[in-house]
């Protein structure tokens, strides 16, 4: 198995540290609003990842941490009046239940960074001791001069480092200094050598691996955007706390989700949450649109292309359901075009594993299952077909559906949203609790409507 490294540059050939054991850990979300389909994006392409590996015969332990304190959180709690820990927990829950709805299944553990406090202290008391960093008024931050390897994951020199002024502080000794404790004196703060405060933002990752993994591990993945400075970061402050090199052998990035040729951003009004998105389309069919590029590729957003998926998801789908109907009626009999069939099958497992082989090449992979599809649409078009070459395909799609989390079942006709019918049942119920004065859920039912784009408007009657 070959993966591209982020490091070197190169595909390289996998070999995890502990023989059959990979340990792999990606960045998790900041859990300060809903998630939307950039994340999505690049959880799944990690979802493929695992659910190959494991297919491989390698035990994975899947971890991902959870930001659940930091700036953007601490602003929205204030703005919505309710307190850091509330908001977190709550943009966390709907978080987790996205990506079950999407067939995010492989994370082995979720640890959130207000439960490792200790340990990040432990950490930053370590860089201290040793020399890599410094206290001042502010706060506590590394010193990437003692450091000279920072730079090395996004390709950077030294000189072009000074250039970026990561978190402008007066108190730093050098613009690429970053922090890894903020001395601050807020609601949600801990105890700490260094007076009141909390982490930095590089720090909990560190130290959330450190604590399931020790000090060097398989592979660790994001998106791009973390390269530099997050990842650098990440780099420096593990390796200089163990003293041990590489702390991470293999980095994988995923390339950026674009809508309609742009950054999807807030402030561009093109920010499409994963939850508005499976009002439209079904999660099956937004993981075979994510799973057509290859993970290290942009891939670029637009309702046509999710269209374009969800039909090729029938067509699978709908193939998957005619081998079924055909099995009822086929014999244990052998035809002519059995031969060719079974040799066809062996040809596309062996060629589907090839293309994840290689750099988990989903696109090629996916390309594979549709020459199948067409192979097979042609043999059952012959009226005449054999038991034993349907049940070989039927379970060959099973096989390979599970590496890509696709169930290729037959899928409900069109968009999946909410019917008319549904809708107007859920009104009914809602008419009753106004009636008995229950505003509460009225309200409630209201509200989650909203966020599944209903608007339900209460005129008074006159
Ligand atoms: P965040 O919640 O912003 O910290 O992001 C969590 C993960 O999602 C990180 O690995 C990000 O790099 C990734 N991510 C954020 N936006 C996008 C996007 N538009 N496309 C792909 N991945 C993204």
């Amino acid at each position: 198995m070959m993966i591209y490294n982020t490091m070197t540059g190169n595909k390289e050939a996998f070999e995890p540290i502990h023989r059959n054991r990979v340990n792999m850990f990606v960045c998790g979300p900041t859990v300060y609003d809903e998630a939307h389909i950039g994340h999505a994006r690049t959880y799944i392409a990690f979802d493929v990842v695992a659910r190959y590996l494991a297919y491989r015969g390698f035990g994975v332990f899947y971890l991902q941490n959870v930001t659940d304190v930091d700036d953007k959180i601490i602003k929205r709690g204030a703005e919505l009046g309710i307190t850091t820990a509330e908001l977190a927990r709550r943009f966390e829950g709907r978080y987790l239940e996205d990506m079950c709805t999407l067939g995010v299944e492989s994370v082995s553990l979720y640890a959130r960074a207000t439960n490792h406090v200790p340990e990040i202290i432990d950490q930053i008391k370590r860089l201290i001791e040793k020399g890599y960093a410094y206290e001042t008024e502010t706060g506590v931050y590394f010193d990437v001069s003692k450091f000279p390897e920072f730079g090395a994951l996004s390709h950077q020199t030294p000189d072009s480092l000074t250039k970026h002024r990561i978190e402008p502080d007066p108190t730093k000794r050098n613009p690429a200094d970053f922090s890894l404790w903020k001395k601050r004196e807020e609601k949600l703060a801990w105890d700490s050598p260094w007076g009141k405060g909390r982490p930095g933002w590089h720090i909990e990752d560190t130290a959330i691996t450190e604590t399931y993994f020790g000090p060097q591990y398989d592979i660790h993945g994001g998106a791009r955007d973390l390269i530099f400075p997050h990842h650098e970061a990440e780099i420096a402050q593990a390796e200089a706390s163990s003293g041990k090199k590489p702390m991470v052998k293999y980095w994988m990035h995923t390339g950026f989700l674009n809508i309609n040729g742009e950054k999807m951003s807030k402030s561009l009004g093109n920010f499409t949450t994963i939850r508005d998105l499976l009002t439209r389309f079904s999660p099956q069919a937004f993981r075979l649109f994510v799973l057509s590029t290859h993970y290290r590729s942009p891939i670029d957003f637009t309702e046509g292309s999710l269209d374009q998926s969800t039909r090729s998801l029938e067509r699978i789908s709908n193939l998957v359901q005619s081998l079924n109907d055909h099995m009822k009626n086929a014999v244990m009999e052998s035809y002519e075009a059995d031969e060719e069939m079974v040799r066809a099958l062996e040809s596309a497992r062996g060629k589907f594993l090839e293309a994840m082989d290689d750099d988990f090449n989903t696109s090629l992979a996916l390309s594979v299952i549709f020459d199948l599809v067409r192979d097979l649409y042609r043999y059952i078009g012959d009226e005449k077909s054999s038991k034993n070459v349907l049940s070989q395909a039927l379970n060959l799609f099973a096989e390979l559906g599970g590496i890509l989390g696709l169930e290729f079942k037959a899928q409900p006709a069109g968009k999946l949203g909410l019917t008319d019918d549904l809708v107007e049942l859920i009104m009914e119920i809602r008419q009753k609790l106004r009636e008995r004065k229950d505003w509460m859920l009225s309200d409630e039912i209201r509200d989650r409507l909203r966020d599944l784009k209903v608007i339900v408007e209460d005129k008074k009657v006159k």
